[in-house]
């Protein structure tokens, strides 16, 4: 196994995303030492009990000795954490985050730098529905893209400390981009935020349909709606705090969705077999396009019956 990337990290949050970090970080030696902190002290005691590191009793007693502090609370919460992490890290130590948003929390991330530590937001395309310091599992991350969104025209140990950071996600299995972060909000609300918005309304309206008898929802959900049903299982602070940081670029693609519904509401109220047949012809080929870059697997059920083969966020 190679030398640690850092000799102690701080994971601040230790739900799905912050205790897979820790399982992988020990797995494949990414890092000498983990010390963790969550605010609920039912997880601090969870996290104890199941390993994944030193538990701190404190935000400030785990992030003061820490190479990396990495923020995984959701959205909302970053820039508390940051704002109480700060003072409290070493000259020179790295602060990240795993946000599904960057704008917002890069934002909050710069707004509580003082000067001395290096500020790389930064957001792991790997994920599942389920929350909580069980949840997590030290392969999650391999073949995930890992983006960061560093500062440009940074000196020298900025640049040192963004290798640093992108070796340690390459070391848990991640494949690393830099992205700009309005970039990677955009597309991340087409790709990730617009399709929980749409799972979660898809099933909020089949169980409010009247004419639906809730048992046969759920008897016949294997048609398509179960896996809806899977995405909107997902936490909901954590998904209320994604809309209400990436609005703009949400919006924007709910703007162009409802359009080309309309196009189909169209078509289909028309008998327009043609439009139909071309608009399910060019999403049958985008889905191929995925499969080939390796982003999904041609298997049955997607091949989403092992927690190893996960999807996005
Ligand atoms: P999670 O399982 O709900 O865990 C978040 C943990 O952070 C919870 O234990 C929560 O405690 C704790 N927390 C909240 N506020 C805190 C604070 N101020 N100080 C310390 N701990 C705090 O969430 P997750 O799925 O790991 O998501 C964490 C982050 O990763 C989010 O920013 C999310 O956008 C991002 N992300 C998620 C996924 C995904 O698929 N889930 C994928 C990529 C990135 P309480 O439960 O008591 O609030």
């Amino acid at each position: 196994m190679s030398e640690p990337i850092f000799s102690r990290i701080a994971i601040i949050g230790v739900g799905l995303i912050g205790s897979s970090i820790a399982r992988a970080a020990v797995e494949y030696g990414a890092a000498g030492e983990v010390i963790l902190y969550d605010a609920d002290t039912g997880v601090r005691a969870r996290s104890e009990e199941i390993g994944l590191g030193t538990v701190a009793p404190t935000l400030e007693a785990a992030v003061s000795d820490a190479d990396c502090v990495i923020v995984c609370v959701p959205v909302g919460a970053i820039g508390a954490v940051a704002a109480g992490a700060v003072p409290n890290m070493k000259y020179g130590a790295i602060l990240t985050d795993v946000g599904s948003v960057k704008s917002e929390a890069a934002k909050a991330l710069h707004a509580a730098s003082d000067g001395r530590i290096h500020v790389i937001p930064g957001h792991p395309i790997a994920g599942t529905e389920q929350s909580g310091p069980d949840a997590g599992f030290a392969t999650l991350f391999r073949g995930a893209w890992h983006i960061l969104t560093p500062l440009s025209g940074q000196d020298e140990a900025y640049q040192t400390a963004t290798d640093a950071l992108a070796a340690f996600w390459k070391q848990l299995g991640a494949r690393v981009e830099a992205m700009d972060s309005g970039r990677h909000d955009r597309v991340l609300a087409i790709t990730s935020h617009l399709p929980h918005l749409i799972a979660f309304n898809i099933v909020t309206t089949a169980f409010d349909l009247e004419s639906v008898e809730e048992g046969e929802v759920v008897k016949y959900s294997a048609g398509g709606f179960r896996d809806f049903t899977r995405i909107a299982a997902s936490d909901p602070v954590m998904w209320r705090d994604v809309f209400l940081n990436n609005k703009d670029a949400v919006l924007e693609c709910l703007g162009r969705f409802s359009e080309d519904l309309a196009v189909l509401q169209r078509a289909i109220r028309w008998g327009d077999g043609d439009t139909l047949i071309r608009e399910f012809t060019r999403a049958r080929t985008i889905r191929k396009a995925i499969i080939d870059a390796g982003q999904d697997s041609r298997a049955v059920n997607f091949g989403r019956n092992s927690p190893e083969t996960e999807d996005e966020d």
